[in-house]
C-alpha cells in the first residue's frame, strides 16, 4: 500500500497530530476538521473499508471509538459528537484505508451532516426485508 497516506501516517512516514497510539490502532487530529476536535481513528495495517475488516478488530476499534468520544465530551465540551464511518466514494470516502471520523457538534456550529427524510414505502419495506432479513 505504498502510496496510502494512512498507511505513512500509521508508520510515521508523514506527521500527525497523534492523540493515541497503540499496536492495532491511531488516533489522529483531522488536517481539515469539520469542528474543533475533529478526529480519525484509523487502524495501523490497511484495509480499504468496513467490508474488509476482521470481526476482532472492529470490535476493539468500536470499544476505542468510545474510549475517545467520552474523553472529547469532558475536554472539549461539547454539545454533541457525530461517529462517521464513510464506504466507497459514492459515500465520501476519499482515503480509502478504515477510519473513523468523530467529530465534535457544538450548539449552532455549520456541520453538515444532515439528510432530507424519505418516506419508507410498503413497498420497499417489503424489498429490504426479504433481501436482507435472511442473510443478516
Ligand atoms: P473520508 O472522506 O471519510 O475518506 O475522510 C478522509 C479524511 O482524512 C478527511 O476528513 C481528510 O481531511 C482527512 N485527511 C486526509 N489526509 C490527512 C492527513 N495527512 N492528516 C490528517 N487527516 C487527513
Ligand atoms: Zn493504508
Amino acid at each position: 500500500m505504498g502510496n496510502c497516506i494512512f498507511c505513512k501516517i500509521a508508520k510515521g512516514e508523514i506527521p500527525s497530530a497523534s492523540l493515541y497510539e497503540d499496536e492495532e490502532f491511531q488516533v489522529i487530529l483531522d488536517a481539515a476538521p469539520a469542528s474543533r476536535g475533529h478526529t480519525l481513528l484509523l487502524t495501523k495495517q490497511h484495509f480499504a473499508n468496513l467490508y474488509d475488516m476482521p470481526d476482532d478488530l472492529i470490535q476493539k476499534a468500536m470499544l476505542l471509538v468510545k474510549k475517545v468520544a467520552v474523553a472529547m465530551k469532558a475536554e472539549l465540551k461539547c454539545d454533541g459528537l457525530n461517529i462517521v464511518q464513510n464506504n466507497e466514494p459514492a459515500a465520501g470516502q476519499t482515503v480509502f484505508h478504515f477510519h473513523v471520523h468523530l467529530i465534535p457538534r457544538y450548539e449552532n456550529d455549520d456541520v453538515g451532516l444532515t439528510w432530507k427524510p424519505g418516506e419508507l414505502t410498503e413497498e420497499t419495506s417489503n424489498e429490504m426485508v426479504a433481501k436482507l432479513q435472511s442473510i443478516l
